[in-house]
């Protein structure tokens, strides 16, 4: 029997193991650092877990190699998660957005039948139990854990990103990895809150719109993104923003530019207001806007305007009505960061992608070696698409380069 060790009992390690373990001939020893495996999944989709959507296409994911992604999820792509997931006993459902979640809405059921699929003889999964170094050792590999050493002749690092440090979140892959010769880009929160100049957020706060986002670096539009938005305290959240927030840290002089009708043209919102204008006339300016939007984002966007509350809505002149339009078409605030990876749901960046093989996982330099999941520079869009990775690249890991 070979050996094969794996570190991390998160999405990707679970499915690496469930996939090694399919082969008789494997001796799976799954170690995680967490007193329970998955304990990340628990809260994925607002504890419902979204763990794939029906677009799983090249353009969702990010990294220096965009195409690295491609072919582990072209052999474990959606039907075959959809599938594998079926042979361990789930049923899924589609929501909005192609987003795929398990029938009963509950991230539990995801993980559950992931653990009983572990429950088999030939996989020992060791909890609280924390890799802290690894050693070459002839073709296979020494792994001290903080509660002894084991003896791996394939090794599987699975052990996730910096993103979410409450759930479970390490650098450890990141350092195991770069003591076996590897290299890491820098790296980044995404899918996180974005700090604004927050005035105005602060006054709408708990307010949710749709809106179009469009993240600027100067006059350059960097990444456009439409969907809700969730006013906060700090500035903005809300999935239309977390898609934004990748490249936040990266990028300088940035903008959040909020298009709060996006369904309309600048020209189709001013003709509105001007009809408003004379139908709704005997209105004071901060109910002007009460039949259209939000009330409170309203009255906030009149003050933004720098429209005076009382003033009666029938003398409202052109240019004001014009005025108004740009503010809700171009409601424009300047970035400060992100809330970091305390926050974050995910982590931009990780071990260089061209270190290892895309048709198998395996490391150029380090034989027997693979990895899965978030520690390698492959994040994706909001949606299901990083859990997707975790399972495609979780299952290809744990092939050990069959082809
Ligand atoms: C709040 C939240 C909501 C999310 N919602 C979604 C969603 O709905 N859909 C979606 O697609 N994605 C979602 N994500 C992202 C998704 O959860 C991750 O991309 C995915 O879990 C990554 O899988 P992974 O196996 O690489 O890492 P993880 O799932 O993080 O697993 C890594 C495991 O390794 C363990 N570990 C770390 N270091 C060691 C060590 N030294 N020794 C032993 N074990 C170690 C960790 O404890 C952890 O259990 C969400 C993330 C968060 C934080």
């Amino acid at each position: 029997m070979r050996t094969v060790l794996i570190i991390g009992a998160g999405a990707s390690g679970m499915a690496a193991a469930i996939t090694a373990a399919g082969c008789g001939e494997n001796r799976v020893i799954l170690i995680e650092k967490q007193s329970r495996p998955g304990k990340k999944l628990l809260a994925t989709g607002n504890g419902c877990c979204n763990l794939t959507n029906t677009d799983i296409s090249a353009e969702n994911y990010f990294g220096e190699e965009k195409d690295f992604a491609i072919p582990a999820l072209t052999r474990f792509g959606l039907e075959s998660t959809v599938g594998f997931f079926r042979s361990l006993g789930l049923l899924t459902r589609r929501e909005r957005g192609g987003k795929i979640y398990p029938y009963s809405m509950q991230a539990s059921s995801v993980l559950d039948v992931l653990r009983f699929a572990l429950d088999r003889p030939n996989v020992e999964l060791y909890c609280d139990t924390a890799a802290v170094s690894i050693e070459k050792k002839g073709s296979g590999f020494n792994v001290a854990t903080d509660k002894g050493s084991f003896f791996a002749d394939r090794l599987i690092v699975a052990a996730g990103g910096a993103a979410s440090p409450k759930l479970g979140g390490t650098w450890d892959g990141y350092k195991l990895l770069q003591g076996l010769g590897h290299s890491r880009t820098a790296i980044y929160p995404s899918l996180v809150q974005v700090k604004t100049e927050n005035t105005y957020p602060r006054a709408l706060k708990g307010i949710k719109t749709d809106a179009r986002a469009a993240l600027y670096s100067g006059k350059a539009a960097v990444c456009v993104s439409e969907g809700e938005i969730l006013f906060t305290e700090y500035g903005l959240s809300g999935p239309a923003v977390f898609e934004l927030s990748r490249f936040v840290s990266a990028e300088r002089d940035l903008s959040i530019s909020l298009d709060l009708m996006p369904e309309y043209e600048e020209g189709e919102v001013e003709a509105l207001l001007l009809e408003n204008r004379k139908s709704a006339g005997n209105l004071a300016c901060e109910n002007f806007l009460a039949g259209v939007l939000n009330k409170r984002l309203g009255q906030m966007l009149m003050k933004y305007s720098g429209i005076p509350f009382s003033a009666p809505a029938a003398l409202l002149r052109d240019a004001e009505i014009k005025k108004l339009v740009r503010s809700i078409k171009n409601f424009s605030l300047p970035v400060k960061g992100t809330t970091g990876f305390e926050n974050a749901q995910v982590t931009a960046g990780g071990i260089r992608t061209k270190e290892f093989r895309s048709d198998t996982l395996e490391s150029r330099l380090c034989p027997n070696l693979f990895a899965a999941g978030e520690v390698l520079d492959v994040d994706g869009r909001c949606g299901g698409y990083n859990l997707q990775w975790a399972w495609s690249s979780g299952r290809l890991a744990g092939k050990l380069g069959a082809l």
